[in-house]
């Protein structure tokens, strides 16, 4: 690694194991007329097995500081671009490119960690899966079961559009330099079919209000809410008004919201 000063700031964590980085490839089936976006390839420790696959490969990179490792690895399939990535149109950036299905791989800047999910959920590219490296606490979070602490809003909400699995533990010793965080690699995977939904806004605000404050029950968090129809619907799940979002599975979050707006 050299003379390279680390930024902090920009979450720039090197993988430096391989059997982790062999083990993330594993856990997807890319082919070569498929699509993979790297969010922050850094030297190039994940992009150079992400090559392994052949596929179109465009990778985005907020620090050119790092394009003399990655300069080696553009060809007529792999670019990278020097761009913010919360700031790039992802269409603009890949609509030269025929490909049948999209993945996004990566080992995230883990201060924007959700920002980047939110973007690649609301973005009108359709994502097969996403396998993450996250910190291990939001791995958790973001699979957790109802009933569990880790259960929140960004869990219902992910899950409404992807099964949502924690694929293995990374200590952090994998990284150079090692952060003080712990991490975990996710995978993401679209799902068939999404619950119908007569007002997915609706849906999403129902579900933000309903864990707004974690220790209050669903009465207290939807003051707002016609809270008979709420009722209603919890009651055909054997809950009632008492109960805590975090014991609200999907379905019910979806049936209250179809509900409301009935
Ligand atoms: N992929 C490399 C690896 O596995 O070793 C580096 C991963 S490192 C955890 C995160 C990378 O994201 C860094 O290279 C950092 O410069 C880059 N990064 C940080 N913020 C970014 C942003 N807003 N857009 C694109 N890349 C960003």
């Amino acid at each position: 690694m050299g003379e390279f000063k680390h930024k902090h700031s920009l979450g720039q964590n090197f993988l430096k194991d391989k059997g982790v980085l062999a083990k993330i490839i594993d856990s997807v089936d890319v082919k070569e007329d498929d699509l993979i976006i790297e969010v922050g390839p850094g030297q190039g420790a994940l992009t150079k097995f992400l090559k392994l696959f052949k596929a179109n490969l465009r990778c985005f990179e907020v620090d050119t500081r790092v394009k003399k490792y990655l300069d080696s690895f553009e060809d007529e399939k792999t670019k990278v671009i020097y761009n913010d990535f919360m700031k790039v149109d992802l269409e603009e950036e890949t609509n030269d490119i025929n490909y049948k299905d999209l993945y996004v791989i990566a080992n995230l800047p883990y201060y924007i960690t959700t920002p980047i999910i939110e973007k690649m959920i609301s973005s009108p590219l359709n994502v097969k899966a996403m396998v993450l490296m996250v910190q291990n606490e939001v791995a958790d979070r973001l699979s957790a079961k109802p009933g569990s602490k880790d259960y929140g809003a960004i869990t219902v909400y992910l899950n409404y559009y992807y099964n949502v699995e924690k694929l293995f533990f990374v200590h952090r010793s994998a990284f150079d330099p090692a952060p003080n965080v712990d991490s975990a690699v996710i995978k993401l995977s679209k799902k068939d079919s999404e619950l119908e939904l007569k007002d997915k806004e609706l849906f999403f605000k129902l579900v933000q209000d309903s864990f707004k404050m974690k220790r209050k029950n669903i009465r207290s968090n939807l003051k707002g809410y016609d809270l008979d129809k709420i009722a209603k619907v919890l009651e055909s799940y054997g809950l009632d008004l008492t109960v805590r979002a975090e014991s609200i599975t999907l379905q019910c979050f979806v049936d209250m919201a179809n509900e409301l707006s009935k």
